[in-house]
């Protein structure tokens, strides 16, 4: 597959971390070597980590999914009456608002942030109830743009899966924006 010209580049949102940035909860990172040596040759990324964006900072207790009855919060592990769901909503909202050319987005998985795919839910005492969850950031931004392409960084691990997401990105951002 050929690589594009600079300026024709698709930009795409990233989760923060996934570039080697230290914007994790402790400190660390979850730099990803295919998103940073192959992928970046066919897009211009937009990284966003949302929970330093709602002004968590590093370090953070860390949060989890926790579900009662019908809802889902996202919660402290350590403090459940620390809520930042409506506020990783909202930093979705404002990412697209930001940056309304996007044409992709890659999240890191297993966050209750970022997460697309089977985030991991935990009851009020910390029972792990089921991996059926999405992280409150990437929900939301899916919401908003589900004809957005979207993938996890551990799926595109795999070349026919990077492939599929590149042709998305760049039909996306032939029909959206004409280039
Ligand atoms: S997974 Fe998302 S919220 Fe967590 S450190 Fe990475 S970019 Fe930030």
């Amino acid at each position: 597959m050929t690589t594009p010209g600079h300026s024709h580049k698709p930009l795409v949102g990233v989760s923060q971390c996934l570039l080697g940035d230290p914007v994790r909860y402790d400190g660390g990172h979850k730099y990803d070597h295919w998103v940073n040596r192959v992928l970046g040759k066919y897009f211009k990324y937009v990284p966003v980590c949302p929970e330093m964006a709602i002004g968590l900072g590093v370090p953070r207790k860390p949060i989890h999914l926790l579900a009662s009855d019908a809802t889902t919060r996202v919660r402290g592990v350590e403090d459940p009456g620390l809520d930042v769901t409506d506020a990783l909503a909202l930093a979705a909202e404002r990412t697209l608002q930001d940056s309304p050319q996007l044409s992709g987005f890659i999240f890191m998985q297993n966050s209750p942030s970022c997460g697309v795919y089977t985030v991991k839910r935990f009851s009020k005492t910390g029972v792990l109830l089921d991996r059926a969850g999405r992280g409150e950031f990437a929900r939301r931004l899916i919401d908003q743009q589900p004809q957005l392409p979207v993938a996890e960084a551990q799926e595109l691990a795999e070349a026919s899966a990077r492939a599929s997401f590149i042709a998305r990105v760049r039909a996306y951002q032939q029909e959206q924006f004409g280039v």
